[in-house]
């Protein structure tokens, strides 16, 4: 296997770059993690950066946590810093499974501007689609400090209102799968993996 000293001179690797898209609760974080760890790319998860962002006490943390606590999106520009900053990261060239981002229209168009500055584009965007009151019921037995029922229901608003479009986006690009991710986890991953293909 080639170093990452002679990075810059291979071709930019195929079928690694993916975008996970599905609710909150619909359990793409934890198949984000196995399917990078699988595939040897990193999983990015723009929530679990916000967080960190948030426990660090750093100027992007005080700037997002009121937001993230109500179940908000934080603005666009500040998203791209992030997710620009993290893709430019060596281990990210060659592949990463997006989670969390894009979910917006303007993300989306972002996202291909990034990859297209570094000659790359997306291979897939997997929807995993699971039914409402399931989400519902997944993310308040998540116990994390931002899931009252209050703050559940406006990101599945949200979530509705700001990135259900995507999938029209991306399947105009031919890119989308869609997976039933009302399964078990292990099941899930089996079809994410065939969708990966
Ligand atoms: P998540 O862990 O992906 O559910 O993200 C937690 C929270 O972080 C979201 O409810 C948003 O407030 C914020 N966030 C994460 N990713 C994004 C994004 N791509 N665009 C806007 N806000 C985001």
């Amino acid at each position: 296997m080639a170093g990452c000293a002679a990075a810059e001179a291979e071709p930019v690797a195929e079928g690694k770059r993916i975008v996970l898209l599905g609710p909150p609760g619909s359990g793409k974080g934890t198949q984000a993690g196995m399917l990078a760890a699988e595939l040897g790319v990193p999983a990015i998860s723009t929530g679990e950066m916000l967080r960190d962002a948030v426990t660090l006490g750093s100027e992007l943390g005080k700037r997002v946590e009121g937001i993230m606590n109500s179940g908000a999106l934080v603005d666009d520009e500040t998203m791209a810093d992030v997710v620009r900053a993290r893709l430019a990261r060596p281990d990210a060239r060659d592949g990463f499974i997006l989670d969390g981002y894009p979910r917006t229209l303007p993300q989306a168009e972002t996202l291909s501007s990034i990859l297209a500055d570094g000659g790359r584009t997306l291979d897939r965007a997997i929807l995993v689609d699971v039914p409402e009151d399931e989400l519902v019921a997944r993310a308040l037995g998540r116990g994390r400090a931002d899931d009252t029922e209050e703050v559940v229901r406006e990101r599945l608003r949200v979530y509705h209102e700001k990135t259900e479009p995507l999938t029209g986006y991306y399947e105009a690009r031919e890119v989308l799968r869609k997976v039933d991710g009302h399964a078990a986890i292990e099941r899930v991953t089996e079809r994410l993996r065939e969708a990966i293909g």
